[in-house]
Formats: C-alpha cells, sequence, structure tokens
C-alpha cells in the first residue's frame, strides 16, 4: 500500500478535499486502485450531531455513518463506497485508546498522546485504508489521506506527530506528502507573494514532515521566478510545484493536475512510474468542458432552512448538478428561506416575503431537501401546496417528502392540524410518527442510518420508471420520523400514491401524486449517490420535468444518463431568458440567485 498525504497551510477553505479528490482520480485514471481516508481533528465522534450551518451538510454513508462533507467529495470523484471508518476524528481514537485502557489492554502503564493516541493513530490508518471500496476485492493500490484543518492547529499536534512517525515507517518510495497552500496576489502591485506558504512549509517541517510537492491556490498561474523562490526556500523540485488557479468548475481541478503533471511527480515519489499508466481523463474532460458551454437555463427553488451556507446542501447541489448536465441545462439555484414564505412574514417583513414567493413561483421546478426542527416547516408545506396545486414540478427529499404528506392530509383530507409529531406532539392527525425503534434520550447515532432497500408497489409510476424499471432500490436513510401506515390508507384513497415501501410494506419509502406532472416525495436522501457521469433517478426526473423533457427520458424506459461515448449533443438556443442578478458561487458550475447566500 502505498500513502499520499495531503495538508493544508496558511488558511482553511482552499479546496483542499477537492485537491485530494482530483490527486484520487487523476491516480485512478492512471490505472491504479485508490482509496481515502479522512481525518478530522475535532472531538466529536463524527459529524452526526454538528450543524450544517456550521459545519456544511452531514454525508451519510452505506453503512450509515454520518460523516464530514469531504468524503462525498471522494465518493463522487472516485465513484467509491466508503467506510465509516474512513472518517478519524480525535473522538474515535481517543474512545478506542480509553476503551482499551478499561479492557486492561495497557495494565500498569501510563496511557499517553505519545506512544498510544499516535500508535492507535497509524493503526487505523493501516487497517482502514485495507478496505476495498470499489466493489474489487483486496486493497487498494494507493489511499489518499486527507489531513482536515491548517498546520499548526492545536488539535491536529498528534495527528501529525502519528503521520510523521508513520512515514518513516512506510519508508521511502510509499509515502508522498502533497502540501496545499495559498500564493496571494497582491492587488496594488499584482505581485504573487510565497511568504505564507513558506511559513506553514517551515511549520510542517518543523513538526517532521517534509512535503514532497507544492500544490499553490491562487487566482492565476504562477510565475515562474515564484515557482523558484518557492523551490528553493521550501526544498522543493520546482516541477513539483503545482499552480491551481481559479477554474470555471471543480471538474477542471483533475486536469490542471493532469497538465502540470503532478500524476508523475507523485508516481515517481511512489515508485509507481513502472506500474502507470498515461492518465485516461476522455469522458471527465468532456463533461468539464461540456458543464461550460451550457446556456440554457433550468431554474429550481430550493426551500431550505440553512439558505446562508450553500455547503449545508452541498450533496443536493451536485446531485441538481449532474441532472442538469444530463438534460444539458445551466443550474439555477433560487434559494427559498422556508420560513420567508410563511404568512408571519408578511407582517414582519413584506420585502422578504414578496421576494420568496416571486422566486417559487418563477422557478421551474422547487426542490425541499431534508431537515430537523420545526423552523420553516410551515414555508415547507406552503411550497409543497403551491407545487401540487400549480402543477409545478416537486421533489421531496426526507422531511421534504413528510412535509408533502402533511400539506396533503391538510388540504385534500380536511385534516387542518395534520401534523408530524416532531412539530406538534399532541396533534390529532399524526400524519409523520417517530419510529418505533428510535430513541429518544441519544442523538448521536440513533436515526435509522444507512442503506436500505425500497420495493416498487406497481411498474407503472414515475419513479420505477425513472430508477430503469427494477424492482427495488437501496438508497441512504437519515431520519427519526415516517409516514404513520395507519393512516396510509386515508391518504391512498384520497389520491396520493406510496409507490415505493420498505420490505415490511408498512414503512413508507415514495410517494407521487400520479395525476401531477411530476411531484415525488423519497424518505431516502438520493442525492449521496448521485455521480457525474451518474445522476440520480428522481434528480433527473425533477430537472427533465422542469425542463419539459421527462416524457423523453420516460420513453427511453431507463434513464440513461448524459454519455460522451453518444457525441456532444447540440445545445439548443437559449429561450427562457436569463436571470438577474447572478452571483457565481463557490460551487462553480452552478449559479445562484436569490437571498442570503454568502459568496
Ligand atoms: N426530521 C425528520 C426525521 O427525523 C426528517 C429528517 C431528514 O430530513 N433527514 O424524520
Amino acid at each position: 500500500m502505498k500513502y499520499v498525504l495531503v495538508t493544508g497551510g496558511v488558511v482553511s477553505g482552499l479546496g483542499k478535499g477537492v485537491t485530494a479528490s482530483s490527486i484520487g482520480l487523476i491516480l485512478k485514471a492512471c490505472g491504479l486502485r485508490v482509496t481515502s481516508i479522512k481525518i478530522d481533528p475535532y472531538l466529536n465522534t463524527d459529524a452526526g450531531t454538528m450543524s450544517p450551518f456550521e459545519h456544511g451538510e452531514v454525508f451519510v454513508l452505506d453503512d450509515g455513518g454520518e460523516v464530514d462533507l469531504d468524503l462525498g467529495n471522494y465518493e463522487r470523484f472516485l465513484d467509491i463506497k466508503l467506510t465509516r471508518d474512513n472518517n478519524i476524528t480525535t473522538g474515535k481514537i481517543y474512545q478506542s485508546v480509553i476503551d482499551k485502557e478499561r479492557r486492561g489492554d495497557y495494565l500498569g502503564k501510563t496511557v499517553q498522546v505519545v506512544p498510544h493516541i499516535t500508535d492507535a493513530i497509524q493503526e487505523w490508518i493501516e487497517r482502514v485504508a485495507a478496505i476495498p471500496v470499489d466493489g474489487k476485492e483486496g486493497p487498494a493500490d494507493v489511499c489518499v489521506i486527507e489531513l482536515g484543518g491548517t498546520i499548526g492547529d492545536i488539535e491536529s499536534m498528534p495527528f501529525i506527530e502519528a503521520l510523521g512517525q508513520f512515514s518513516y515507517r512506510v519508508g521511502a518510495g510509499n509515502f508522498c506528502l502533497v502540501h496545499v497552500s495559498l500564493v496571494p496576489v497582491l492587488n496594488v502591485v499584482g505581485e504573487q507573494k510565497t511568504k505564507p506558504t513558506q511559513h506553514s512549509v517551515r511549520g510542517l517541517r518543523s513538526q517532521g514532515l517534509m512535503p514532497n510537492i507544492l500544490a499553490c491556490r491562487s487566482t492565476t498561474e504562477l510565475e515562474e521566478q515564484v515557482k523558484d523562490k518557492l523551490s528553493q526556500f521550501c526544498h522543493v523540485p520546482f516541477e513539483n510545484i503545482i499552480t491551481l488557479y481559479d477554474v470555471s468548475n471543480i471538474w477542471h481541478v483533475p486536469l490542471l493536475l493532469r497538465d502540470q503533471k503532478a500524476h508523475e511527480a507523485i508516481l515517481k515519489v511512489l515508485d509507481l512510474k513502472g506500474v502507470a499508466c498515461e492518465p485516461a481523463l476522455g469522458e471527465w474532460t468532456a463533461r468539464a468542458k461540456f458543464c461550460d458551454k451550457l446556456h440554457e437555463p433550468v431554474r429550481i427553488a430550493m426551500v431550505g432552512k440553512y439558505t446562508g451556507l450553500s455547503d449545508s446542501y452541498l450533496s443536493v447541489l451536485k446531485a441538481l448538478l449532474h441532472a442538469s448536465v444530463a438534460c444539458r441545462r445551466k443550474l439555477y439555484i433560487d434559494w427559498v428561506p422556508a420560513s420567508d414564505l410563511e404568512i408571519a412574514t408578511a407582517q414582519e417583513n413584506p420585502d422578504a416575503y414578496r421576494s420568496a414567493w416571486s422566486l417559487l413561483k418563477g422557478a421551474d421546478g422547487v426542490l425541499v431537501p431534508g431537515g430537523f426542527g420545526d423552523r420553516g416547516v410551515e414555508g415547507k408545506i406552503l411550497a409543497a401546496k403551491y407545487a401540487r396545486e400549480n402543477r409545478k414540478p416537486y421533489l421531496g427529499i426526507c422531511l421534504g417528502m413528510q412535509t408533502a404528506v402533511i400539506e396533503f392530509a391538510r388540504s385534500v383530507l380536511g385534516m387542518q392540524d395534520a401534523n408530524s409529531t416532531e412539530f406538534n406532539a399532541h396533534t390529532r392527525n399524526p400524519c409523520v410518527i417517530f419510529m418505533p425503534e428510535g430513541s429518544k434520550t441519544h442523538m448521536g447515532g440513533t436515526m435509522r442510518l444507512g442503506s436500505r432497500r425500497t420495493y416498487f408497489q406497481v411498474k407503472d409510476c414515475k419513479s420505477a420508471k425513472l430508477y430503469g424499471n427494477r424492482s427495488f432500490v437501496d438508497e441512504r436513510h437519515r431520519h427519526r420520523y415516517e409516514v404513520n401506515p395507519e393512516m396510509v390508507p386515508l391518504l391512498e384513497d384520497a389520491g396520493l400514491c406510496f409507490t415505493g415501501k420498505d420490505e415490511t410494506g408498512r414503512r413508507m419509502e415514495i410517494v407521487e401524486l400520479p395525476q401531477h406532472p411530476y411531484f415525488i416525495g423519497v424518505q431516502f436522501h438520493p442525492e449521496f449517490k448521485s455521480r457525474p457521469g451518474k445522476p440520480s433517478a428522481v434528480f433527473l426526473g425533477l430537472i427533465a420535468a422542469a425542463s419539459g423533457q421527462l416524457d423523453a427520458w420516460l420513453k427511453k424506459g431507463t434513464a440513461k444518463p448524459y454519455a460522451v461515448s453518444n457525441g456532444i449533443p447540440a445545445i439548443k438556443p437559449h429561450i427562457n431568458g436569463t436571470p438577474t442578478k447572478l452571483v457565481n458561487g463557490p460551487l462553480d458550475g452552478i449559479y445562484y440567485n436569490g437571498n442570503g447566500l454568502h459568496v
């Protein structure tokens, strides 16, 4: 096993995760099998209890692991399935050491950070790196390890110490350190400044780690003399200094690495030159370029709670993007803070109310993502009502499905106080209830989590067709509440159709309105399994419906994703007119419009 460690310096938010995923992708393109590990030096055991508003979304794995969103980047870029142990946290390491201490494994010894914690970190890495994640047997060839945070953080010290020992232990030719740093350009003189990088490399060296490759984030390509200076001061060969300058969408990052021969530098350090082939990135390159050329818009209203931080819904946005590329549309996201749709806002802040409703009405499709807590729930119910009554394409995910069911019970069955017991414990019409197996006392890891099977109940429904007429589908879950099975007959008699259920038939997984152009709610989170060339079926359905292509997709029988080998399709002329006030957000390739997004 060979290891590539990716560290970050100067500031956080440099795109270390995307860089590490891109390194993995390019190595995979060279014919190697790649796995990855993300180290998060915080004390939480996992990301499950962390606020998406602070940390971005909680990504869910097949095995139910609730992990950092970077693992989503790895899964999407490398098309692999990771396990919960591929995300290491300080909490997990300490817990394992303390458990051992209680069992008596260290009997008689003083348990210390060095060597006990540092040993536990190294053992964890070696054990997890060997788990196959690409569906093949046996361990991968290379494991990309990303160390979260920046060099100098107090919390990452034990990890750096452990990784220093580890590099020594696995030996030269088996370990390559890529340090991602920032080269700022001072506006006044337009000069690329190397000092911050020099300082962070010095920090790295002082802790016993020597970088083999420098990946420098900068607005433009690094000048020759700047690279010379970095090479000299940081003791890194000139050809191992790579610039990651700003690109139009993140799919270009692996191409930047390839164009600057980063793979050759890494393969040389890892002694793999004889084994690897030239990177095969044909399809990837075509998709990155194709995405830049899209111009006919599709506008999706995202009715959520955390509209201030796009990372809170990262996988949903990626899934929308994958589907939009498949439908040859340029994706515009209209952020609609759910609570702004509520009647209370009409009095408190009429401008916000008007703007939220005009964004919702102007969109081609509506997406209500998952969520917890009662803020904005009434707004989400109103969004579902608007989409249902106005035949606007709607996709509700998890809470977005539950609110659609509540809305239907209120409006169509006339149950005015219909609700989820999550929001009103005393409702007379509980159409969404707490699941019997949940825990009311412990929050961490106690939801219905991970991959579960959904069986289609009828063949002739949109979801089954979009999923390629399979009899079942495995998708990832993260919820405590579910549709009340006692109320299902009533809801079905009134026209709501539960087209997907679990193996017992008592748990509702997919709901549809057959007479509506596209109205689907899913209890699971399909966004976690969407991939750049393989968009998620129900997202594809939403974008296809929102851009007038759904019938064509459904007629194809199976929803065949955009494939480059079929030739790049001609782009139709633009008809709808572009929205105003466009902001090119941090997720390149997606355009945002509307309230509250920090860019
Ligand atoms: N709060 C709801 C539940 O626990 C929905 C969860 C979600 O959207 N992920 O069931």
